[in-house]
């Protein structure tokens, strides 16, 4: 009998292969020691297992820089490294030699040590260090206890399905994302930032499964459908059927993308809506633009700095920036500052660990505190104004004096460009990401300090609701249609356009149908989102009427509960669009 999962939707497309279980966990050690006469042959074991580790992370790496690019493969740099330690290979082979134990207790020994003296010395903790030190302990002992690599999906030379309790964004690099047809989480949400990477990678996912990957076993058939949100294992015949008539209905859509791609975003009675991509990486700018994107709502920069050893320079960053600006020439592209913290350590920062990383030092806050991080960000970015239509974006903000501030470093940044004769366009714009409740209550005084507003509806519904976007057990908690956000758009929409400035939307609800049409409704008429969206929710423009979605807002806007909200909308959208282009959506936006 086949087992259903229901989930969350995390990254859409529908994929059938079998199941790898990923149990990516430092492996339990037994103590054993060794004879003397062993002693050579178990540090020889030791070197083999330390080359074999380095010779798959350069492996993996070089097939990440062909895949994603340089600045992702450097994420197994501090790995690499720590493998040519003399405080590694020396203490390991000590521990062997003198207190003849064998090469796997002996490693552990020594990276347990290593990470204990990390702890000590480095206070605050340094979360992306530890973070490599475990996953090499991973690698070499499963390598030393005669396991395979856990993240070794090649052995069949087949894709699989990957099930595991949770992923992060570097274990999800590290995976050999051409062997991955789905994923598949106990944890996790939609804006978890690896379900992020695998909707760039257009990889099938779901997430808050519960306990998927205790119930699956390895090897066994399943079916991901990351748009209904749904793991089937065992599929029977029916299940079978199912599948391959929502591939076939996937694969008309694919053929339809380029036509709707090249369609105008203009509403029935004639509204034009601006539909923009948030990017996540550089390389994704072009399917972007396929997709019908005529700008970059958000380009998020984190990909510059997460997983890396040291700070990336000026040049480097410009030339990422440029490359967007250069695909994006009619369109404008919101560059955003460094969103670091919450679940985003770059190894360099030292970045203390938390308890409540999302309310903790995170954003704006961090690139504030670390001058020397933001001024190069702030440079490249202002060089890449000569480019195209750059635009900054600030996140995370709260109060005008952290506007004030970042306006300060860019008019010292760009005096010194202008002394150095390096290019720039002086007429830059800066605006905000309103993500809090305090934003958007302060937007009259925001808006007087900035060129536009982009609602990042993720975190303001995190922030609104209390609600950690991360956390799976709140998942139906997490809700865009709860009344209190859905006031506070329309609070932030109105003194936007009161004061004269562009109002967006860059959060995930732009890319939900209902959502969409909402956000439409209220008057805000440029949407971001991830770009695989886009064809589906211009399709939904072209559908309706304003004047329908404007009533329906209005109507929304008196509702009492997130349930009435949605029922407004769905009766606004009534039968101008085809259901079943959306049916997963339909099901997410309803809670209960
Ligand atoms: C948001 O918060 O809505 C947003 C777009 O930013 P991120 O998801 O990167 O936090
Ligand atoms: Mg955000």
């Amino acid at each position: 009998m086949s087992i259903i999962l229901d989930g969350s939707p995390a990254s859409e497309g529908i994929a059938s292969g079998r199941v790898f279980l990923l149990e990516w966990g430092v492996p339990v050690v037994p103590h054993e020691s060794i004879t003397d006469e062993l002693v050579d042959a178990e540090i020889r074991r030791f070197h083999d297992a330390r080359a074999w580790a380095s010779e798959r992370l350069k492996e993996t790496k070089a097939s990440t820089e062909s895949r994603l690019g340089p600045v992702e493969a450097r994420i197994f740099d501090p790995q690499i490294l720590m493998l040519e330690d003399s405080a590694v290979i020396e203490g390991t082979a000590r521990y062997i030699r003198e207190n003849r134990l064998s090469a796997q207790r002996a490693f552990e020994l020594r990276m347990l040590e290593l990470r204990a003296m990390w702890h000590r010395t480095s206070h605050p903790m340094v979360l992306d260090r530890l973070n490599d030190l475990e996953d090499l302990m991973i690698r070499v002992l499963h390598r030393l206890l005669d396991r395979n690599d856990p993240t070794d999906l090649a052995t069949s030379g087949e894709g699989v399905i990957v099930v595991a309790s949770n992923l992060t964004p570097s274990l999800a690099v590290q995976l050999d994302l051409e062997h991955v047809l789905g994923i598949a989480t106990d944890a996790g949400t939609r804006t978890s930032h690896w379900a992020m990477l695998a909707r760039s990678a257009k990889i099938p996912a779901v997430v808050g499964l519960g306990n998927v990957s205790t119930i699956a076993t390895e090897g066994q058939e399943a079916i991901v459908d990351g748009r209904i949100g749904r793991i089937v294992l065992e599929p029977e015949q029916g299940e079978r059927s199912i599948f391959e008539i929502r591939q076939k209905k996937l694969s008309v859509w694919e053929d339809e993308i380029s036509v709707i791609a090249a369609m105008e975003s203009v509403t029935k009675d004639g509204q034009y809506i601006e539909l923009r991509a948030n990017l996540d990486l550089p390389g994704e700018a072009k399917d972007a633009r396929d997709h019908g994107a005529v700008g970059v709502g958000l380009f998020r920069t984190e990909f510059l700095v997460v997983g890396r050893s040291s700070m990336p320079d000026g040049e480097e960053q410009f030339q990422a920036y440029r490359h967007v600006a250069e695909t994006f020439t009619k369109g404008a592209v919101y560059i955003r500052t460094f969103d670091l913290g919450g679940d985003k350590f770059p190894m360099f920062l030292n970045m203390p660990e938390e308890p409540n990383p999302f309310l903790g030092w995170r954003a704006i806050r961090v690139c504030l505190d670390e001058p020397e991080l933001f001024r190069t960000q702030l440079r490249a970015i202002l060089r890449a104004t000569a480019y195209g239509d750059v635009r900054l974006m600030i996140p995370l903000v709260n109060d005008v004096d952290e506007i004030r501030q970042v306006h300060a470093l860019l008019e010292e940044e760009a005096a010194r460009l202008a002394t150095e004769g390096v290019a720039y366009n002086a007429g830059f714009k800066v605006g905000v990401m309103i993500e809090t409740p305090a934003a958007a209550l302060d937007a009259a005084e925001l808006a007087r300090y900035s060129d536009f507003f982009s609602i990042g509806t993720n975190d303001l519904v995190q922030y609104t609701l209390a609600v950690d976007r991360t956390n799976t057990r709140l998942a139906k908690l997490y809700n865009p249609f709860h009344p209190a956000v859905v006031r506070q758009l329309h609070q932030v929409a109105r003194v936007g356009r009161a004061a004269g400035i562009e109002v967006s939307v860059c959060g995930e609800m732009a890319s939900n149908p209902l959502g969409a049409f909402l956000l439409m409704g209220l008057d805000i008429t440029a949407l971001s989102m991830a770009w695989p969206s886009l064809p589906e929710i211009k399709k939904l423009v072209r559908a309706i009427r304003i004047e329908d979605a404007r009533s329906s807002a209005r109507d929304a806007l008196a509702a009492a509960t997130s349930r009435d909200v949605i029922e407004c909308l769905v009766k606004g959208i009534g039968d101008s669009v085809d259901l079943s282009v959306f049916s997963g959506r339909w099901s997410l936006s309803l809670p209960g």
